[in-house]
């Protein structure tokens, strides 16, 4: 096989968005690098390299939807732009796993909550696994670009909608540490329409930002295109064979692409990345991967007040209480409290609808009151020592298997606690505990009823929009699958940036630390074009 072109061989290409349905025959294509994926980690990387004069070719195998295409029902843009319509499970089906499938990827149903990673985690993951090059010397320069190229601000006054007011008044009152969110915003209008992707162009995805930048500079982004089987030799990659998706029916349509390239980034997010190399056949010589994944699962709180709460209107996440981020353990290494970001929730009033665990007429009291209806969530810090795995399912998808240990249990059962805590603090006059076992609560006398609830799996209603881990970075083959450069061990030419390679989540919301980690794999692989 010949080499693929170099930089500045031949004419540079101009960029564009290629959709599956353009392709009706099988085809080979050549680029210096090719990316698969196009969300946090891989937009990011493809843009640092087209700027930088690369050849760039990005696949992804969602579908394209412009933002004039949003048309703000729940119902369609879950299907759009979220893989398997937000409805896969983990192996025990409790816990549902959300991530996007489409050009931008999660980033284009996210919340826009963009935080620096907090330095205790940068220095943990240096001192325990090995992650060097990535602290807050490295990475700093690239959150200020990307602050300014994202337009990242703390949340304003008129970000607030009434349950961040009441969360901000509660966190106060309870004496509690908190923060306006710093959200990736540019022109907002408050709609409230975030998850199903922002139809005014304001919240600042991946898809109106990191994608058109990238294809500015040349690159060409393959829309409904699967990454499926590196062809290698050895430690080298030469080319990567690729099934075009027929996207009407979600399925193969039996186009294929080829590309060569020099080098191949994977960047297929906290889900897939991992599944994508054990399809390989890697895990002998990978014995980690898959390890230590994580996913912040969430615990909810529903909240029924005497005034109008709207929880659909405004920006999801405009207040943040910080205060119980870490996990406190006493001198003999028992859980105390903590281990999470607790934040008002945003759910829209069809998915608000389904996730209340009640029938008859204790629903209708509580659907008949749905705009007086607020609620608070929190994604935990899932504990080092408790994290999962992932798997292949006998059909080659990806299996999340996580134990939900006892301090993960502790957590939960904490966030729960001070979600309930708080509310009351408010104003709610009834809570209910989003899970089976549908614990209403009906003042703070009522909290000792949170001890005596089981947490197991499916017990609670939790979704999980942070994976993270399965390709983590460390010293050497024994202990990670790539080393500080984001290259995998044993290759010559693969890389991963996004959130599979940390070896714990990130304590906040990761989309900002996935960025600025994939500036730092960008600065690698050009080394070596
Ligand atoms: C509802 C929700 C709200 C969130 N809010 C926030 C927030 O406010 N702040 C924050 O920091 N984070 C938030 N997150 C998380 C954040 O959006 C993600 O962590 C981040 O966007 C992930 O980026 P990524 O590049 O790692 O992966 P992804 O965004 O998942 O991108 C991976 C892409 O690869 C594609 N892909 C997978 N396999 C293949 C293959 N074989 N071939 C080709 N393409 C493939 C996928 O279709 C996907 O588009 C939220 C998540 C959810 C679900």
């Amino acid at each position: 096989m010949n080499a693929p072109p170099g930089r500045n061989e031949g004419a540079r290409r101009a960029g564009r968005i290629v959709q599956g349905h353009e392709l009706t025959e099988s085809q080979a294509i050549e680029a210096e690098v090719c990316v698969i994926g196009s969300g946090c980690g891989g937009a990011t990387v493809a843009r640092q390299l087209a700027m930088a004069g690369h050849d760039v070719v990005v696949l992804e195998r969602g579908g394209y939807y412009p933002e004039s295409s949003f048309d703000q029902r729940e119902i369609n843009m879950n299907a759009k732009l979220s893989a398997d319509r937000s409805m896969r499970a983990s192996a025990d089906g409790g816990t549902l796993l959300l991530s996007g499938q489409n050009v931008g990827g999660a980033s284009v149903h996210y919340w826009a909550d963009s935080y620096r990673t907090p330095e205790d985690r940068l220095q943990l993951w240096a001192e325990r696994y090995g992650v060097e090059g990535h602290d807050l010397a490295r990475l700093t320069p690239a959150w200020d670009e990307l602050t300014a190229t994202l337009n990242v601000h703390p949340a304003t006054e008129d970000y607030h909608n009434r349950m961040n007011q009441l969360l901000r008044s509660g966190a106060q009152q309870l004496g509690w540490e908190g923060h306006a969110v710093p959200q990736a915003r540019k022109g907002c209008v408050k709609s409230g329409h975030c998850m199903q992707g922002c139809v005014y162009r304001a919240k600042q995805s991946q898809l109106v930002t990191h994608i058109p930048q990238a294809i500015d500079h040349g690159a060409r982004v393959y829309a409904d295109v699967e990454a499926a089987e590196l062809l290698r030799e050895r430690g080298q990659v030469q080319a990567l064979r690729a099934r075009v998706i027929d996207r009407a029916r979600n399925q193969p349509s039996g186009v294929e692409l080829t590309v060569r390239a020099r080098v191949f980034v994977l960047a297929a997010g906290g889900y897939y990345s991992a599944p994508f190399l054990l399809r390989q056949g890697l895990q002998k010589q990978l014995p980690m991967l898959g390890r230590n994944f994580g996913m912040n699962p969430t615990a909810m709180v529903h909240g029924l007040y005497d005034e109008d709460i709207v929880l659909w209107r405004n920006i999801p996440a405009a207040f943040g209480v910080e205060q119980f981020r870490l996990a406190r353990y006493d001198a003999a290494g028992a859980y105390v409290e903590g281990g999470y970001l607790l934040m008002a929730n945003q759910i829209q009033p069809g998915l608000l609808g389904s996730m209340m665990p009640l029938m008859g007429d204790a629903l209708g009291e509580w659907m008949a009151q749905m705009p007086r209806i607020g609620g608070t969530i929190a994604w935990i810090d899932d504990p080092a020592d408790e994290l999962g795995e992932l798997q292949l399912a006998r059909d080659g998808t990806p299996k999340v298997v996580y134990p939900y240990g006892p301090k993960t249990q502790a957590i939960l059962r904490d966030t729960i606690r001070k979600q309930a805590q708080l509310q009351f603090a408010v104003g709610a006059r009834r809570l209910l505990v989003a899970g089976a076992d549908a614990l209403q609560l009906d003042s703070t006398a009522d909290l000792p009823k949170i001890d005596r609830l089981p947490i197991r799996a499916g017990g609670l209603f939790m979704a999980a929009p942070h994976p993270s881990g399965g390709c983590i970075m460390g010293r050497s083959a024994r202990d990670s699958v790539t080393g500080p450069s984001h290259r995998v061990h044993g290759f010559d030419n693969l890389f991963v940036a996004d959130s599979s390679v940390f070896p714990t989540p990130v304590s906040v919301d990761p989309s900002f630390t996935i960025m600025a980690f994939s500036y730092v794999a960008a600065e690698h692989i050009r080394q070596m074009l």
